[in-house]
């Protein structure tokens, strides 16, 4: 037998519970999603409503109560847009005559979710980054006027920038409202000698066919989207040198400023763009799954910890010929598996956590943290009662590792219960090995951050509790080999004591988040508490 959880005393603390998770159980989950029958999960996909239907079951089994909207369901509405490959157009007007630019080979654009007809002409503005970051002393906008006018505007972000912040403050939706802000009609993005080393203009081609997704809001319009924005584009270094041909600065002294770090002014270009590109709308329904097991105290039951994980993958790979299935074992079977062990063990307490717990399964990950988005405008229990979110995300369960890494927790004092929880494990809390990446702002608890709610993220450490596992390598191969590819599936060596542990750590920093008696804050003067979270409390 496998005692679901005992709660026994261990100490004097209100976090004395110890969680005992069924690995056959998570095994289980794991293989059933990652299963061929369920094609990859890609969102709208019957694939991926199975799973939808059986993470419902699951919560049903385990006497949770539906918190969607549909039952435990929440369904969301998406318009799908795919760009009409062949449609395409940019030319550039200058005294010299009209240039026009190749697509794909010169420039890239994407899909427009608002129009299926996109036309855009104007004159152009260099805008730097195009960012503005008051507590960084940073306005690419101070001294120039893009009204009514397309920036033109480097990809990324200053060197200097810290990583999370810059990540937020880089991103293309808070680039594109910097330019709507200040009246500007279209967006032109060129690459930079760093983007190129990290993200190849070669190995975005890959991508054009992708469709783009958004959620449809109470209006029955595309959500996060700038209408005022009549088009946008991606230059290669060799068309932006068409752009910049006649430039008051060249592209080179550009260039030559970033390599040290400075920050390009902006100015005026000379000539008119004009750009065009037709692209296909369909409309598509895809499931969150949402339920909550009821808190013990009968003020902070109302407040709610929540779990997330997304159940959706990536479906199909398009260039495989023989095993085309991404079944997504690692992303994100795991952290699903992972999530409905945690949502049973909770249930079979006997002495259940003050506050309620909130278990919210979301789709459209892959396509850009959709589902968590939507349930974060808007969610089935007040957004002020979310006091944190633990999310799930392709923990890599192959090795027994040492030590956690918690994105997130350096934001908030959710950091205490963090390192507690590992604590009790018998491992270790590490630093972000991975500053870089911002990974922080790159999975579905943004959703929630970004709503002011404090969140955690953990993944499995770099260090192994078997000296002859390296998991710092373990986790690079399971990057460059099996990551967004078919070979992401049951066939992988899992380690079962690793999902073991996973799961006890994450459940009990879930059960010490819901039985503290504050609910968890945002660290004083902390960039996302006071950007996201002004109006809470
Ligand atoms: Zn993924």
């Amino acid at each position: 037998m496998v005692s679901a959880l005992s709660a026994v005393a261990v100490g004097q603390g209100n976090d004395a519970v110890s969680f005992e998770p069924d690995t056959n159980r998570i095994k289980s989950h794991l293989f059933f999603l990652a299963d061929d029958l369920l094609e990859g999960r890609d969102t709208g996909s019957r694939g991926h409503n199975i799973a939808s239907l059986y993470i419902a079951t699951e919560f049903a089994k385990y006497g949770l109560k539906p918190m969607g909207t549909d039952g435990y369901m929440q369904p969301v509405a998406f318009r799908k847009a795919t760009l009409v490959q062949e449609s395409p157009s940019f030319t550039l007007t200058t005294d010299e005559g009209e240039t026009a630019l190749a697509y794909p080979k010169e420039y890239l654009t994407g899909p427009d979710v608002l129009n299926q007809t996109s036309q855009l002409s104007g004159e152009m503005v260099f805008a730097g980054y195009g960012i503005i970051a008051e507590e960084l002393d940073h306005n690419d906008y101070a001294d120039i006027d893009v009204d009514g006018k397309i920036v033109v505007i480097l990809s990324g972000k200053p060197e200097s920038f810290p990583s999370e912040m810059g990540a937020h403050l880089a991103s293309g939706s808070q680039k594109a409202q910097y330019a709507v802000d200040h009246g500007a009609i279209g967006m032109i993005s060129i690459t930079t000698p760093t983007n190129e080393k990290v993200r190849p203009y070669q190995s975005r081609l890959s991508y054009i066919h992708t469709p783009s997704l958004a959620w449809i809001d109470s209006e029955g319009e595309p959500a996060n989207r700038f209408p005022q924005l009549k088009g946008s584009a991606y230059l290669s270094e060799g068309a932006a040198r068409k752009l910049f041909a006649d430039a008051p600065v060249s592209l080179d002294d550009i260039y030559a400023q970033l390599a040290e770090d400075k920050s390009p002014k902006g100015f005026a270009l000379p000539g008119k763009v004009n750009m065009s590109k037709q692209s296909q709308h369909s409309q598509i329904t895809s499931p969150n799954v949402v339920a909550a097991l009821e808190g013990s105290d009968p003020e902070l039951k109302n407040e709610y910890v929540v779990f997330s994980a997304h159940s959706d993958h990536i479906g199909f790979a398009k260039t495989v010929k023989k095993d085309n299935i991404n079944n997504g074992a690692m992303d994100n079977a795991s952290g699903t598996a992972v999530m409905l062990e945690t949502a049973r063990l909770f249930s079979q307490m006997e002495q259940k956590p003050k506050r309620s717990i909130l278990f919210v399964s979301v789709t459209g990950e892959e396509k850009g943290l959709l589902g968590a988005d939507y349930f974060a405008h808007n969610p089935t229990v007040p957004v002020s009662s979310m006091v944190a979110d633990v999310n799930l995300d392709m923990p890599i369960l192959t090795y027994e590792f040492a030590d956690v890494i918690a994105f997130g927790a350096s934001h908030s004092d959710m950091k205490a219960s963090v390192e507690q929880a590992a604590a009790n494990a018998g491992i270790e809390l590490s630093p972000d090995p991975w500053p870089e990446q911002a990974l922080f702002t790159r999975s579905d608890h943004y959703a929630f951050v970004k709503q002011g709610v404090p969140s955690v993220f953990l993944v499995p450490g770099l260090k192994s509790k078997d000296p002859n596992v390296d998991g710092s390598k373990v986790f690079g191969e399971f990057l460059s080999t099996n990551y967004h590819k078919p070979s992401d599936d049951v066939n992988q060596k899992f380690n079962w004591d690793a999902a073991r542990t996973f799961a006890e750590v994450n459940a009990q920093i879930g059960y010490t988040l819901a039985t503290q008696q504050q609910k968890p804050t945002w660290n004083k003067g902390d960039f996302f508490g006071e950007t996201f979270a002004k109006d809470r409390q």
